[in-house]
């Protein structure tokens, strides 16, 4: 009786590490990827900050979902706008009307 619950046992364990062998690959089979970052000069748009015209520049980085490090599609975009002048940086939701202009052109 012993020796049976020894046999399940190692049986169980290796079950258990192969389950746990194939979630760890599959964990890295898909997820989430960023995208290449992409810089952009603002043109005629002003910093609300200093009032310094051209010297914002705004960073976009796109994460993607990923199967098998296919890209399928994007999930979010993370936009940040800095000024070289001030240094000051400014999130989505501070955008000026002016900044988003500048960003779609
Ligand atoms: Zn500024």
């Amino acid at each position: 009786m012993k020796s049976l619950s020894n046999v399940y046992f190692i049986f169980n364990s290796k079950i258990s590490r192969f389950i746990f062998q194939y979630a760890l690959k599959m964990i890295l089979f898909f997820g989430t990827r960023p995208g290449r970052e992409e810089i952009k000069k603002l043109h005629g748009a002003s910093c609300p900050f200093c009032n310094q015209s051209n010297t914002l520049t705004a960073s976009i980085q796109a994460n993607f979902f990923h199967f098998f490090w296919i890209k399928l599609f994007k999930i979010s975009k993370h936009e940040v706008i800095e000024c070289s002048h001030c240094k000051r940086a400014y999130y989505k939701e501070e955008f000026t009307k002016e900044m988003e202009d500048a960003l779609k052109r």
